[in-house]
């Protein structure tokens, strides 16, 4: 935990202070609301997930990778490889895992009551990575634990992902343009803001598209990727949400325990080439 503590919030408090400069320099996305106003909200919200986090999660998550390495359970386990290959292939079946929990949380209605509140953001900028209910950090538990043991990833792989994730995290909500060059050649392997901007438009579609969290293949591996959306057009935000003056830090960590409207919206869509990326 040390390691965390001195290294990774290290790591992440840096890309964070880059990141918030990049996006106030070079915004990608027009902003609808008061910035600092969202910014008091998403950091409250996050208290109680950042505390989970520190001092529950992650201790639970590397207890659990130590006490495999006497079980010995699951797939790195079943093989002999140098360890650097090992690291290779736990690191990208954490991501892979990832990208099915993302899909889980916004398909079984139980689990999207908690994502929503991520969702509800009307504005999408690297505070947003911070809004995450901490019901939905307690559910990512078990399913973050049994991914561990099938993997058979080790403590360490389990940290470095863990501040991977975190990092790439804060990359994809950000608000910040990169050259269109750029960012397509990057978005060939990795989420990037314009690829995840899409994924919380308040068009259904557009949101159900774009599940990875570091690496973008896993979108394009099972054709949940959606590119061909202009930033321009994006409104970002739940359709029957979109009462700025409803999103109060109270009402958001109630939310979860009300009666959760149904997602509405009326535009049709047409259809365009989803591997590409527009501006
Ligand atoms: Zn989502």
């Amino acid at each position: 935990m040390s390691f965390f503590d001195t290294y990774g919030t290290a790591i992440l408090v840096g890309i964070f202070i880059l990141l918030f400069i990049f996006e106030t320099k070079f915004q990608l996305r027009k902003r609808v609301q008061n910035r600092w106003k969202r910014i008091i909200i998403n950091f409250l919200v996050s208290i109680p997930s950042f505390a989970l986090l520190r001092f529950l999660f992650i201790p639970l998550m590397v207890w659990l990778a130590l006490k495999n390495e006497q079980w010995q359970f699951g797939l790195n386990y079943l093989y002999n490889a140098p360890i650097l290959l090992k690291s290779v292939i736990a690191f990208v079946l954490l991501d892979y895992s990832l990208y099915i929990w993302h899909i889980l949380l916004h398909k079984i209605p139980f689990m999207w009551r908690f994502h929503l509140v991520h969702h509800t953001d009307l504005d999408l900028d690297i505070t947003t990575a911070f809004r995450f209910h901490f019901g939905e950090l307690i559910g990512s538990v078990f399913f973050r634990g049994a991914a561990i043991l099938l993997i058979g990833a080790s403590p360490w792989m389990v940290l470095i992902y863990e501040i991977a994730f975190e990092a790439a995290n804060q990359f994809q909500h950000s608000n910040m343009k990169l050259t269109f060059r750029f960012e397509k050649a990057l978005n060939k392997i990795l989420v990037t803001p314009r690829m995840h901007g899409i994924h919380h438009s308040m068009k259904k579609r557009e949101t159900d598209s774009n599940f990875s969290i570091i690496f973008s293949f896993w979108d394009r591996l099972h054709n949940t990727i959606r590119l061909n959306i202009r930033q321009g057009e994006i409104v970002t935000g739940v359709p029957v949400y979109d009462d700025e003056t409803e999103l109060t830090i109270g009402n958001l960590l109630k939310l979860p325990f009300t009666r959760i409207r149904e997602w509405k919206e009326s535009e049709r869509l047409e259809d365009g080439d989803k591997n590409e990326l527009e501006r």
